[in-house]
């Protein structure tokens, strides 16, 4: 099969096109810019490369994104699209569109294989892992439909965020992970800041490590909880990485952070972590004062509650809002900038169950085709697409 372009960040394109195509870097410089700055994917129309280069990409180059399943937009602007991985399985990439900014919440894997108690994705089990070009073909494809369809001018962009939050552990496919930031960061490329960027994680410790060496964005980690017994009932990778050890490389990783704070992502989540009490044990957690009120390492950070996107199989329910509002208080009383994700794409969200039951039906239809038997059933994202709505820093 042709060589996917959108596999290779600026030196890999660099690389290749000397070793398969005999060309010097400006040239992949000249490429590059062609397909992540205009969305280009027909060779035949980038008027600057010599004829003879166009020639030898056909012949040995595609720019190729997922195939597209379906476009769901919301009534507050939320846009969910979902791509075709194969096999019968699907990911999501979900724009979010605020006043001054727009976020792409992108998937890393099909599936996810850490199985966090609360999340639909981790329930349908590990499918498998995005190539680089399947991540960035979800930016691209973003950002050049967008802005089509709202006839920006050239230079204005639709994608001003990107959050590797959708479906997958994103250092648990490293390899894949980190060309593709460099697609995003790279000036010939997306050209967003590490700040703009921000990898969400469940808390691999090693990979932290090393992404703090390789390509320093901004993280988040899925924190949850404020004890090791309760976070390894609902993260079971704590039993591996327990909270020391990942607090210890959060505050490794600030060293080298485009911010100085890592974001800790809670998702409230009824009579299971929601009380004053472990609000407090957080407090603690955060000044550095672990569960027996010994020293630990003081992570700064701020934290960003996430109300629970129910769904059946989990067996758990949504905190009730004025329990997320009181366990805000209690954080922010202690210092800490406690943000609570407010819900979007509400009504595409309702009709979450209904999408995966159509792909579903379509993918049947494909595999009746293919003449395959099996069937993968497809879940939806582990997040609902949210953003911070109230953002309050204690006078402390
Ligand atoms: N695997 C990574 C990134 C993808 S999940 C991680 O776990 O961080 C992105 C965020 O959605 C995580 O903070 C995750 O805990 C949260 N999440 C998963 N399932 C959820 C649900 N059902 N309701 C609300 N948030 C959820
Ligand atoms: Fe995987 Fe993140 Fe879901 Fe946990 S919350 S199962 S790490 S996608």
């Amino acid at each position: 099969m042709a060589v996917n372009l959108l596999d290779f960040d600026l030196d890999g394109l660099a690389a290749w096109c000397e070793g398969t195509l005999g060309e010097k870097r400006y040239r992949a410089v000249q490429l590059f810019r062609w397909i992540h700055q205009k969305g280009g994917a027909d060779f035949a129309a980038m008027s600057d490369l010599a004829k003879s280069l166009r020639a030898k990409l056909a012949e040995h180059a595609q720019v190729r994104a997922l195939p597209l399943l379906s476009e769901r937009v919301s009534a507050d602007g939320t846009v969910k699209w979902l791509f075709d991985v194969g096999g019968g399985n699907a990911i999501e990439t979900v724009f979010i569109p605020e006043e001054d900014r727009g976020t792409l919440c992108i998937s890393s894997q099909a599936g996810c294989a850490v199985g966090c108690r609360f999340c639909s994705t981790g329930h349908q089990g590990f499918s498998r892992n995005l190539t680089t070009g399947e991540i960035v073909g979800q930016l691209w494809y973003a950002e050049h439909r967008l802005r089509a369809q709202r006839g920006l001018a050239a230079g204005e962009r639709a994608v001003d965020n990107v959050v590797m939050m959708g479906m997958g552990e994103p250092l648990q496919n490293y390899a894949a992970l980190v060309p593709a930031l460099r697609v995003f960061l790279d000036d010939h490329g997306y050209g967003l800041s590490r700040r703009r960027v921000t990898v969400s994680t469940s808390g691999v410790v090693p990979m932290i490590d090393r992404l703090r060496e390789d390509c320093p964005v901004a993280l988040a980690v899925s924190l949850h909880a404020p004890d090791d017994a309760l976070r390894e009932s609902l993260v079971p990778l704590n039993r591996k990485y327990p909270l020391a050890e990942l607090l210890a490389a959060c505050r490794r990783y600030l060293s080298a952070a485009p911010r100085d704070f890592i974001t800790f992502e809670y998702c409230m989540l009824d009579g299971v972590n929601d009380s004053p009490e472990h609000a407090h044990a957080l407090a603690r957690l955060a000044a550095g004062i672990g569960p027996g009120g010994e020293a630990w390492p003081r992570v700064p950070c701020k934290f960003n509650l996430i109300p629970f996107n129910p769904f059946p199989a989990s067996g758990l329910v949504r905190s009730p809002r004025e329990r997320v509002a009181a366990f805000a208080a209690i954080l922010q009383a202690a210092g800490i900038v406690t943000t609570v994700r407010r819900t979007r794409g509400d009504d595409i969200d309702a009709a979450c169950g209904q999408l995966a039951g159509e792909v579903l039906d379509r993918t049947q239809a494909a595999r009746r085709l293919a003449g395959r038997r099996a069937v993968v059933p497809i879940a939806p994202s582990p997040a609902r697409p949210t953003v911070p709505a109230q953002a309050t820093r204690n006078a402390a």
